[in-house]
């Protein structure tokens, strides 16, 4: 909304500065990674005591409660900054490659040399529920305070931010300093609290701002404290989560099935709803079929939409059956119809749609042949007939 408006020139006005835009943007495209920080940044001595147990992988210390007050006072000792920073490294070259979290965090030494991905998570980048952006699994449960991966049994693409140092123009500044790490579809400012909610459009932006803004300051020298939000008991909130779900899930099964079919569903043909009325009756008086019949697929579909290109998987089946004389009865009937000399290998030269499609044109010119061996369901009707309308 107004936020995003708002930070575009912000955050052009950084990148734009040395360059004009059009030459700007190709050079963004193939630009490799800049280091984030001199590779002596990363010492090798290990950090202050603050926990029970040191994890090698992280190089910090878990378990007990004093992690959290030692860390909470340190301001973050990098901080990305997407337009400068972002650009191509080996990682680019692997599909399924993670996003660095260092780089999230803007102290990644490596530049275009790291194995991980620098730069911004988009709708493309899609990753096994079980883990977040940078690979690192979740768990079932979120941590007591919200804090670390989260977990892999909610979707959740919104973070809780605290301590924001209150002004009058907090909510301009959150909408600027988070606008940096993806879309965002939505932001709730608690004014006097110092409080935050800012809800991205996708994830893993949410995963990929909540590392880049931990300990971070906004305007004012404050350390941020950045968490997941928990499911928002708001049931206007949660009755929009549910109907995106659902979107979700009309898109999934609209990108599954075929054309018509959806055009059929969604009634968006007038035509088709006519046709659908006399076809679902199925040649019986007062009969219309439920949807999971009528939009039913497979070979056995009684749909005779339904069962296009399924037809040959039907027909090899029966051939295995019927052991091979149905099979070479077949072939040659085939072969006929094509007019070639040379024996036709199933699967060879042509795909199975080409085949299923031969074969239907080829039940169309003798059809009581075929319909004793096409099962109980199928014998309603011709189907070939039905399908010249
Ligand atoms: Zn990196």
């Amino acid at each position: 909304m107004s936020e995003e408006r708002e930070l575009s020139p912000e955050q052009s006005k950084e990148v734009a500065a040395p360059a004009p835009k059009k030459v700007k943007k190709i050079i963004r495209k193939k630009r490799p990674a800049r280091p984030q920080v001199d590779s002596s940044f990363i010492t090798s001595e290990p950090p202050p005591q603050t926990g029970t147990i040191f994890n090698i992988w992280y190089n910090k210390w878990s378990g007990g409660d004093r992690e959290d007050k030692y860390l909470s006072k340190t301001p973050a000792k990098g901080r990305c900054n997407i337009a400068k920073d972002s650009g191509y490294t080996r990682a680019d070259k692997v599909t399924g490659s993670y996003f660095c979290l260092f780089f999230a965090r803007g102290v990644c030494p490596k530049g275009q040399d790291c194995e991980y991905l620098h730069r911004l998570p988009n709708i493309h980048d899609i990753f096994n529920p079980n883990v977040d952006c940078f690979g690192r699994d979740k768990f079932s449960d979120y941590r007591d305070d919200m804090g670390g991966v989260g977990s892999f049994m909610r979707q959740n693409r919104t973070i809780y931010v605290g301590r924001i140092h209150v002004t009058d123009d907090i909510e301009e500044i959150v909408a600027r300093h988070f606008a940096e790490w993806g879309q965002v579809e939505r932001i709730r400012v608690l004014n006097t609290r110092g409080v935050a909610f800012i809800t991205y459009s996708n994830e893993a932006n949410a995963q990929f701002a909540k590392e880049s803004m931990a300990h971070q300051s906004l305007d004012h020298n404050e350390v941020l404290n950045v968490r997941w939000a928990t499911a928002d008991p708001n049931p206007m909130a949660q009755a929009r989560e549910a109907r995106r779900i659902e979107e979700q899930a009309a898109e999934a099964i609209r990108r599954a099935l075929p054309e018509e079919f959806v055009a059929e569903i969604e009634g968006r043909d007038p035509e088709a709803r006519k046709r659908r009325k006399i076809e679902s009756g199925f040649g019986l008086e007062g009969y219309e079929a439920p949807d999971d019949i009528y939009f039913a697929r497979g070979a056995q579909a009684v749909n005779p939409a339904g069962r296009r290109g399924h037809e040959l998987e039907q027909e090899q089946r029966l051939m295995i059956e019927n052991g091979e004389t149905a099979g070479e009865q077949d072939t040659a009937a085939l072969r006929d119809a094509l007019g070639q000399q040379e024996p036709v290998q199933d699967g060879g030269i042509f795909s199975s749609s080409t085949l299923a499609a031969l074969k239907t044109a080829k039940v169309s010119t003798a059809p009581k042949t075929k319909a004793a061996a096409s099962g109980p369901l199928v014998a309603y009707g011709s189907d070939s007939e039905d399908e010249e309308d």
